[in-house]
């Protein structure tokens, strides 16, 4: 029997990913961080899929709430298998225009948060000799985008935490990866204008934007046996968009 954590659960990306897991076979802890309806809803979808689950709010970028989170989760489920760094926020804007507060949430809450996150879960793995760390980064972080220079800094930031993990971390069998999805339809991309949609879809050769599940399929093949032999890697889930 395996056990995933999953931040970011309660919506969007991560609350798929948690379905998914669930019907590979995982018990499933839900982070959050206020949205306890949705969380419940995930919890619900976990246990109707014949696993246990739990649900734990936490503010990822606060360091002690997280390090409790994974104390929880595992103290609910037992030992954790797997864990996706998906919590996630966007305050966008100009650079030339964007306050230090913006900047910082989102370094503290997708950058640190996925830090803070992973370091007490990754005590244990090393000393089970065993387990898989996803971080969801984005295409964000690999092109960049005008009006995102925070979350670009830290989704890029993401990818460089993953390949000194998986660089650390490889000798005692323990995976580090992360994905990179393109242009998700969750609530984080819900704002985004019928012609900045149509200039995406212009710019992905698969002609759509994404849906969670497209993540929440690549995220289970980093955590499943079939990925024993990948680490550091970074798998694009974005149509092919970073190509353009
Ligand atoms: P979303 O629908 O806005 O959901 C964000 C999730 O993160 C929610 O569960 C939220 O919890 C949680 N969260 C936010 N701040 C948190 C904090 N400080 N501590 C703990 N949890 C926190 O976003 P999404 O579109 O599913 O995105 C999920 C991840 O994928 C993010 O890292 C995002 O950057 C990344 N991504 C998204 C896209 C896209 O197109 N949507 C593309 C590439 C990458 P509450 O519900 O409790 O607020």
């Amino acid at each position: 029997m395996s056990v995933a954590l999953v931040t970011g659960a309660s919506r969007g990306i991560g609350a798929a990913i948690a379905r998914r897991l669930a019907a590979d076979g995982f018990d499933v802890a839900i982070g959050y961080a206020s949205d306890a309806d949705g969380a419940a809803a995930t919890l619900a979808a976990v246990e109707a899929l014949g696993r246990r689950g739990s649900v734990h709010a936490a503010d990822v970028a606060d360091e002690a709430q997280a390090a409790a989170m994974v104390e929880a989760a595992e103290e609910a489920l037992g030992p954790l298998d797997a864990v996706v760094l998906n919590a996630g926020i966007t305050r966008d804007g100009l650079a030339v225009r964007m306050g230090a507060d913006d900047w910082q949430a989102v370094i503290d809450t997708n950058l640190s948060g996925a830090f803070y996150t992973a370091r007490p879960a990754l005590r244990g793995m090393l000393r089970r000799r065993g387990g898989s760390i996803v971080a969801v980064s984005s295409v964000v972080g690999l092109i960049g985008n005008a009006g995102q220079a925070n979350y670009a800094a830290a989704k890029a930031g993401m990818i460089g935490m993953v390949r000194a993990l998986a660089r650390e971390a490889g000798g005692r069998g323990v995976r580090v990866n992360a994905v990179a999805p393109g242009y998700i339809t969750t609530d984080m991309t819900s704002s985004l204008s019928d012609e900045q949609r149509a200039g995406l879809l212009e710019r992905t050769p698969l002609g759509r934007l994404g849906e969670p599940d497209d993540v929440a399929a690549a995220v289970a093949f980093l955590c499943s046996p079939d990925a024993a032999f990948v680490t550091g890697s970074v798998l694009s889930v974005d149509g092919g968009l970073a190509m353009s």
